[in-house]
């Protein structure tokens, strides 16, 4: 074991969206040393990079990838991607940059956490975002290390254009900029992309800030547990070149994610009592919620064979389009989506495109678990098993379903592969289709959820300070109290903002 040099600081864990956002801005401040470790490889020019990272057109699912598995609903199992490399898995992911509805993040404040409203958010968002299309618009930024812009029609492939007319036909509304707080409807998706480049947390915010003397960017080391004496945190071990290292620091935060974050924490002895003997690790403090609460947004796919093979090229953008709507009788503004995929299956199989319902607001909850104290973690979303859940995706099914029978979009559409439209397509039926098949629309958050001491299953306080313990923070998307409706990247980026911010300008609230 090798005790490596000098304390640090801040001595972040995981170089992902919220963690590589902490790292820049906490190291704006010069009077404060900062390691952030990652598990994965870091490639510090774009040069060097790989296109996976580099093609934001697709997903990379293999090359910088954990391998990790899960059980969407009973009994069945896929495959879970989360990005491993400096970047996370804003590095490998498809780049629909949207937020949040504000009353998501007044809700979380309604939870006891002061200083996540809207109106306090709203000005992280901002701040993290480049946005070419509405720089101008009160509740956007244009100057944040995020780039973000949407398709106009001119480079729009044809399918998304029949989705955004057949959606106006439709009657939902033409939606411009889905990042407008008051705004539903169908239009171009925002996307953190530039012509194919992912702007990822690696490109917008770590590319500019390794430049700093104080930040220690310290690729492949796979921290294993954290490092506590008595009820303080000191530090990590690590996994680096086959060898265990120790990294000494003021205060470390936890951003490795919200399937990685539990684990490192069960490893520690920080955990649910009993979870944690079982482990055969010694407690370090009893925090039931560690693992619990898993939130994520169920989707299906609508799988599509089409008329035209030439509509499909895998090469061309995944998704260009979006629809935001509330679901009947809901109380839940823009609960549901519906997404056009561009393509589907595999290069010379039958030429097909999706459209997937995604369920945004989610009552149900999984979690997640260590069978010993080295596996990967053991996940279950147990999506739709709650009734409100099973109820707003089938409907949201049935409302997708409608897209390949009229309109434009559906002109194109040769058969649905998926549902089989042979075995029923009754609102029953489709909900005993989402019970079985609904999958992640890969959104894990809420497994180290931010709440007051006094709520039982919360881990961390408003500020991101794990109860019970001195100098441990966490700071992902586990923290999120429930997944806000959106796609999670920008939240996650608007978390590090938040806490990269506060242990910048107020150190002395983290013990610095
Ligand atoms: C394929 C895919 C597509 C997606 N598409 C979108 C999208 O288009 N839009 C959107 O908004 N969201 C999307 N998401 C989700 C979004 O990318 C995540 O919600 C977000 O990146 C999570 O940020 P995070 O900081 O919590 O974790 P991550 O970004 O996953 O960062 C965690 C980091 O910690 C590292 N790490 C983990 N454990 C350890 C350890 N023990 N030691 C050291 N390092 C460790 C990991 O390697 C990783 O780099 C997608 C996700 C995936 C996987």
């Amino acid at each position: 074991m090798t005790d490596s040099g000098p304390a640090y600081d801040v001595l972040i864990v995981g170089a992902g969206s919220a963690g590589s956002a902490i790292a820049a801005r906490v190291s704006e401040n010069p009077n404060l040393s900062v390691a952030l470790l990652e598990a994965g490889p870091d490639y510090a020019r774009l040069s060097d990079t790989p296109d996976d990272l580099v093609n934001s057109h697709n997903n990379s699912y293999r090359d910088h990838d954990w391998g990790f598995s899960y059980e969407p609903t009973a009994g069945r199992q896929d495959r879970f991607p989360r990005g491993r490399v400096v970047g996370g898995s804003s590095a490998v992911n498809t780049t629909i940059a949207l937020r949040g509805m504000p009353e998501d993040y007044d809700e979380w404040a309604a939870l006891g956490n002061e200083g996540w409203a809207w109106a306090d958010v709203l000005p992280a968002f901002k701040r993290l975002e480049r946005d070419l299309d509405f720089p101008h618009a009160p509740y956007h930024g244009d100057s944040g290390p995020i780039t973000i812009r949407r398709y106009p029609d001119s480079e729009m492939l044809p399918q998304h254009l029949a989705f955004i007319e057949a959606a106006r036909d439709f009657d939902y509304p033409y939606c411009a900029d889905a990042n407008d707080p008051d705004g539903w409807g169908a239009g171009p998706h925002p996307m953190n992309k530039l012509a194919r480049l992912r702007i990822s947390a690696a490109v917008g915010y770590l590319a500019p800030a390794r430049l700093r003397s104080n930040l220690h960017i310290l690729p492949d080391r796979e921290v294993q547990r954290l490092l506590l004496q008595g009820r303080r945190c000191v530090g990590v071990e690590c996994r680096h070149q086959g060898q265990n290292q120790t990294l000494r620091a003021r205060l470390v935060v936890l951003a490795a994610g919200a399937l990685m974050t539990p684990v490192v924490l069960l490893r520690s002895g920080i955990g649910a009592a009993a979870e944690v003997a079982a482990l055969g690790v010694e407690l370090a403090a009893d925090v039931p919620g560690v693992g619990k609460n898993l939130s994520d947004h169920p989707a299906l796919a609508v799988v599509c064979e089409v008329r035209d093979p030439k509509l499909i090229d895998f090469d061309a953008p995944i998704i260009q389009s979006i629809l935001r709507y509330t679901a009947p009788g809901s109380d839940k503004r823009n609960d549901l989506q519906i997404e056009q995929i561009s393509f589907a299956g595999r290069p010379g199989g039958p030429p097909s495109f999706l459209i997937a319902p995604v369920l945004e607001y989610q009552y149900g909850r999984g979690q997640l678990t260590l069978d010993s104290v080295n596996s990967a973690p053991r996940v279950a979303n147990r999506f739709c098993e709650d009734q409100r859940d099973c109820d707003r995706l089938a409907g949201c099914v049935l409302d997708t379903l409608r897209f390949t029978r009229e309109g434009p979009l559906a002109e194109m559409v040769a058969a649905v592969t998926f549902p089989d439209p042979a075995r029923g397509g009754s609102l029953e039926d489709i909900k005993m289709l989402c019970r079985k098949y609904a999958g992640s629309g890969y959104h894990p958050c809420g497994t180290a959820k931010m709440g007051p001491v006094e709520d039982s299953t919360a881990v961390v306080d408003a500020r991101g300070r794990m109860h019970g313990l001195e100098q441990l923070v966490v700071a992902d998307a586990s923290i999120m109290p429930f997944v806000p409706r959106a796609n999670t990247n920008l939240t996650c980026f608007m978390i590090g903002e938040q806490v990269g911010e506060w242990l910048r300008t107020q150190p002395a609230d983290y013990g610095l």
